[in-house]
């Protein structure tokens, strides 16, 4: 078991890439916390999984855009399961707007979520991997946090801010035994590209070398590994898991 006795906290958890990091990392022997928004589907499928997985999963509801509700929800963490070994800081949004006309409310909005919500939750789990000396945090960029795209301005702006502010939270973690590293998925198959039209889609899909779109636990399986102890000695990175989308 690759996370065995690990407690590991996972933002946006009830679906899509989350989802399937929930599963993963209880299959894994972890014991889990799904963090997501109240009202979603989360709570009623962790109950599930703290069946099948025998009380290895609980729900807490959080909104990554307040402090109080991030400070709570790591509280609560550490209270129920006694410490915190990884995150998955994976909770986010999406929004297409063109530059010249994003509304002020929508680009907040998305840089709220997708970068300081990112913060918040990096801040609030160090101070209890730090007094454990030990710990593995995993950011959730984006093939766009280090490529442009037509009308993601404010996606791109959060998610190249997540990619470096991972290099300043490693750098400044790495003395207190805390690695933090970011991911890159390229187009996943999730909820998310409900956003995109069938022949963007299709666009998008000729982009990445492996032609095809990924799946959540192929995005999984790399937060699982960064979150393990197989990545020892990877901090500050930037592991792409895009098909290929960043190699030409
Ligand atoms: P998804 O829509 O399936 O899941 C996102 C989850 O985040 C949802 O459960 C949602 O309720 C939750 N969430 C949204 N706002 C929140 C908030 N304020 N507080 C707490 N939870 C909140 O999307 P996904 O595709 O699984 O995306 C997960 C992550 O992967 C995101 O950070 C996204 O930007 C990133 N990503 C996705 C793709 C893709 O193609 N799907 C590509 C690159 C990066």
């Amino acid at each position: 078991m690759r996370l065995q006795d690990k407690v590991i906290l996972i933002t946006g958890g009830a679906s899509g890439i989350g989802l399937a990091s929930v599963e993963r990392c209880l299959a894994e022997g972890a014991r889990v916390a799904m963090a997501d928004l109240a009202g979603s589907a989360g709570a009623e499928k962790a109950a599930e999984l703290d069946k099948q997985y025998a009380g290895r999963c609980i729900f807490t509801a959080v909104d990554v855009t307040s402090t109080e509700q991030v400070n709570q929800m790591v509280t609560d963490v550490v209270a129920k399961f006694g410490r915190l070994d990884g995150v998955f800081n994976n909770a986010g949004i999406g929004g297409i707007n063109p530059a010249d006309s994003y509304p002020d409310e929508d680009f907040l909005r998305i840089i709220d979520v997708n970068l300081n919500g990112v913060f918040r939750v990096a801040r609030a789990a160090l101070k209890p991997m730090y007094a454990q000396g030990s710990g593995s945090i995993v950011n959730c960029a984006s093939i766009l946090g280090v490529f442009g795209q037509s009308g993601t301005a404010a996606y791109t702006a959060a998610k190249g801010g997540v990619v470096n502010l991972t290099r300043t939270l490693a750098l400044e973690g790495a003395a207190k035994g805390v690695r933090v590293n970011a991911i890159g998925p390229g187009y996943i198959d999730t909820p998310l590209l409900s956003l995109l039209d069938d022949a963007t889609k299709q666009f998008l899909i000729g982009l990445h070398p492996l032609g095809r779109l990924g799946r959540p636990e192929e995005v999984a399986n790399a937060a699982l590994f960064l979150m393990s102890d197989e990545a020892s000695f990877i901090t500050g990175a930037n592991l792409m898991v895009d098909g290929g989308f960043t190699a030409g």
